[in-house]
């Protein structure tokens, strides 16, 4: 039992991926702040505090600050979806970053390798306690949790030219436009994070169909687990 209150942050980047979190919790308080919503739950005593960041490394780095510096969260969750490129993960299914990075930048021009951040690095891994605690939830609803690396940038991928570029530098198993924004930021405060993706596309020359099919279903399936997390977090 934990006796301490906690607080969980949890972040979406599209008004998809917050709404069914919304729609479960039913009641919260609005809090109006840097031109955005926080949304704020009672829960067993402890509390939720939900936002869409909206989308792309600047909006969800300023949103990962807000929840750790004026909500003082313990923890932050991301959930949405995301363009899958490894071989071994299909529209629909579910993963967890086991580490993140930022495929966009880019200092290569003085022999530093794609992604290298002087004083920084490259990677930095998720939390290992949300990852062993999202193992658990996922045995117990026998779910096929996949995990790997997710390379984020500011630019959404549909592109074989692309892809292979990410694989290659990076061995990511997925793109998308926040997490390693949310990773950096909570590193650099000391907040563990953990990211979970929904695959809606696969980053290929119909990234941009597959994804306005499936981004509902898929942003459905990431927040329906990430509430069962929230549950075993906050029991
Ligand atoms: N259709 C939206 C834009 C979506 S951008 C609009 O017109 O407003 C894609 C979002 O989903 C981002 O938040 C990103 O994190 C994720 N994503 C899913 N597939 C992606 C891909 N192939 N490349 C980059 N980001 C992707």
């Amino acid at each position: 039992m934990n006796l301490k209150k906690q607080v969980i942050g949890i972040i979406g980047a599209m008004r998809e991926e917050i709404t069914p979190l919304l729609e479960y919790y039913k009641e919260y308080e609005t809090i109006s702040y840097a031109n955005n919503e926080f949304y704020k739950i009672n829960f067993n005593d402890n509390i939720i505090i939900i936002v869409q960041s909206k989308i792309g490394k600047v909006f969800s780095s300023i949103t990962s600050s807000i929840l750790i510096e004026k909500f003082k969260v313990d923890k932050v969750l991301f959930t949405g979806v995301a363009g899958g490129i490894s071989k071994d993960l299909k529209i629909g299914d579910l993963m967890y970053a086991s580490s993140v990075c930022q495929h966009d930048f880019d200092i290569t021009a003085f022999g530093h390798k794609p992604g290298y951040i002087p004083d920084a690095g490259i990677f930095i891994d998720a939390d290992y306690n949300l990852i062993s605690i999202a193992k658990k939830v996922a045995n117990e609803l026998d779910i096929n949790l996949k995990k790997g690396i997710i390379a984020t940038g500011d630019q959404f991928i549909s592109s074989n030219e692309k892809r292979d570029f990410i694989v290659k530098n990076f061995n990511a198993s997925a793109i998308e436009m926040e997490g390693a924004a949310v990773g950096f930021t909570c590193n650099t405060l000391n907040i563990p994070f953990f990211i979970l993706r929904s695959i809606s596309d696969t980053a290929n020359d119909e990234a941009n169909i597959n994804f306005d099919e499936f981004v509902k279903v898929a942003a459905v399936n990431s927040a329906n687990f990430i509430m069962k997390m929230v549950e075993r977090l906050l029991k």
